[in-house]
């Protein structure tokens, strides 16, 4: 780092996990990885390979030390990054990845390290070309394979490993580019924050620094050339800034902002205890969404009232098969358990269009559809492979036997997709009576629908004779509405669940689920935002599900608005022309 003494200087990358952080920085370089090519003879193959299985051998047992090292860091960040080493010593198994290496130092008489560097480049780029839109997800998988042929390399060729030993206490950890097995060795207690200049808001390792709590900006060009060793730095993990040699009054506003969030986090940690009403005494209901088990922790602090989303993808990923029906009762019931009485609301698996499940690749259809996100997905996908459906809902019923546990069916777009699924919980249900010795719950539990296509919105009247409950899924029925794919820049421009179509179907669906006498709740990503939840309440929705860190601050909002308030505003924002005057509207509240 060269040293530009003294000058305020401030530089903007991704804010991957927020709060400040103030703190002298110091680099934590990784050491260069040097490889020379040697082309073997015959008689050294056998012996290469040798080398090539000791190495393997100790990167196994270094990941194993650094999944064992887990178990001192916060709960949620272990299990967030278990898996992660889990994929890494699965593919120093019979992997692809190995098998391609073998063959190219007994082919191609490459040398070990050349040969797995040469093997995990081409792997890593075929997994960057292969169709789908799934774009962070494929980095995440090619940096996987690039990140442990590069512990593999070190490994046979005896070249050292970052550190962060000697960083002192409260430095601000600086680097290239942080790794997230990198990550899992960083004690959140010994240092105020993380910078880096490459890198971003999607990867394990952002995860990874958010489930410690670390403030962190990542991907900011420029920081690491401007920082002298030991300069003081604060960055702001809420707007992305870095500002290195800080003027007295920069500091005293930092810090002044510390001292703020330090207090705004207990009020908050306060409000769990408090009711989710409105000033006038309207009770809303506030769940949690879950997408992987670990997040059962922080759920439990968010103060929800059960989950009203369980995304069961989780268990069909990172696994070359669907887990079979004992495997996932032991997972559901687990999380049934845990939430200790209250409800917890299953989706049965939701694959298809871009959402890739790789253990069930081979149910897809063997001709790409031309339009995956109008083809199969959801429940439409499940139907077509019902020992699919059935393997998961007899776990699910079983689950049920360990406390309330709601069934729901995603992508629903007539009322035959839940008539179908009805007949087979029944004959499933008859099935595991007569296996007898299996506990079940007294009577089936309900079986609901995500309402997610304009279709189910529209014949709501008539899927709430059928269904038992509706969760409004505003992430794709914002797509389906506007026909407009938020992963493409052109149409997601248009993608936005505040135009007033898409608040329209969810007051339809919110006041026909009310005529029916059925419960209603909305789990998109809108139900996180504090500043449309008043919105919401006044277009009937009672009910929210969002991930739970978004539930302190959501009920704040509740408790600080009135119900003839919010109806008022969703009056105004069905009449409104478009998104933009809808967000004018909530700006003026
Ligand atoms: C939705 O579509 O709003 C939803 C909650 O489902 P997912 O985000 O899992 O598609
Ligand atoms: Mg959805």
């Amino acid at each position: 780092m060269k040293a530009i003494k003294g000058r305020e200087q401030r530089f903007t990358g991704h804010p991957v996990s927020p709060g400040i952080g103030i703190g002298p920085v110091h680099e934590a370089t990784e050491p260069p990885l040097a490889i020379t090519a040697r082309a073997l003879d015959e008689d050294d193959i056998a012996p290469e390979l040798e080398r090539l299985d000791e190495a393997l051998t100790r990167s196994r047992h270094q990941l194993q030390k650094l999944k064992n090292r887990l178990a001192q860091l916060p709960e949620d960040s272990q299990a967030e990054i278990a898996p992660l080493m889990d994929v890494y010593l699965h593919m120093l198994g019979p992997s692809r990845l190995l098998r391609g290496v073998r063959a190219r130092i007994e082919t191609s008489r490459l040398c070990a390290e050349a040969a797995m560097q040469a093997e995990a480049e081409t792997q890593a780029e075929a997994i960057l070309a292969l169709p789908g839109p799934d774009r962070a997800g494929k980095q995440r998988r090619a940096d996987e394979v690039r990140e442990l042929a590069r512990r593999v390399v070190r490994n046979l060729t005896r070249q050292p490993f970052r550190s962060f030993a000697s960083l002192p206490q409260g430095a601000v950890l600086a680097a290239e580019s942080l790794r997230p097995a990198d990550a899992a060795l960083i004690q959140p207690a010994q240092i105020a924050g993380v910078i880096t200049a490459e890198g971003g808001i999607e990867g394990h390792s952002a995860v990874m620094l958010r489930a410690l709590g670390l403030p962190a900006v990542l991907g900011a060009a420029g920081v690491l050339e401007a920082a002298a060793p030991g300069a003081l730095a604060i960055l702001d993990g809420d707007s992305g800034e870095i500002i290195l040699n800080p003027t007295r009054a920069s500091l005293d506003t930092a810090r002044a902002r510390l001292a703020e969030q330090a207090k705004a986090r207990r009020a908050l940690s306060r409000l769990s205890r408090l009711p989710a009403e409105t000033r006038d005494g309207t009770h809303v209901e506030l769940q949690a969404n879950l997408e992987l088990p670990f997040e059962l922790a922080m759920i439990a602090r968010s103060g929800a009232h059960g989950i009203g989303l369980l995304r069961s993808e989780f268990m069909f990923m990172n696994r070359p098969e669907a887990p079979d029906e004992d495997t996932q009762t032991r997972i559901y019931r687990d999380i049934v358990e845990a939430m200790d009485g209250d409800p917890v609301t299953i989706r049965v698996l939701d694959w298809g269009s871009d959402k890739e499940v790789e253990a069930l690749s081979q149910y897809l259809p063997a001709t790409p559809e031309t339009n995956p996100a109008l083809g199969l997905r959801g429940i439409r996908l499940l139907l077509r492979h019902p020992h699919l459906l059935e393997t998961q809902l007899a776990a699910i019923l079983r689950a049920a036997a360990f406390g309330p546990v709601r069934i729901m069916l995603p992508m629903v777009s007539v009322a035959a997709e839940i008539t179908e699924t009805r007949e087979i919980l029944k004959k499933l249900w008859r099935r595991l009576k007569r296996r007898g010795g299996i506990a079940l719950p007294d009577e089936l539990p309900p079986l609901g629908i995500m309402v997610e296509t304009p279709a189910a919105a529209l014949a709501a009247p008539v899927l709430a004779r059928h269904a038992d409950f509706f969760a409004i899924g505003t992430n794709d029925l914002t797509m389906y509405t506007l026909a407009a794919d938020r992963g493409m820049p052109l149409s997601a421009q248009l993608y936005d669940p505040l135009e007033p179509a898409v608040l329209r179907l969810i007051h339809m669906t919110a006041s026909f689920a009310g005529t029916a006498g059925i419960p209603v709740s909305l789990c998109g990503e809108l139900a996180s935002r504090p500043r449309v939840s008043a919105l919401l309440l006044g277009l009937g929705v009672r009910q929210f599900s969002m991930h739970g860190n978004a539930i302190p601050r959501v009920k704040q909002a509740i408790r600080a608005t009135t119900l003839p308030a919010c109806q008022a505003l969703a009056e105004r924002a069905l009449g409104a022309e478009s998104a933009e005057q809808v967000r004018a509207l909530l700006e003026g509240e």
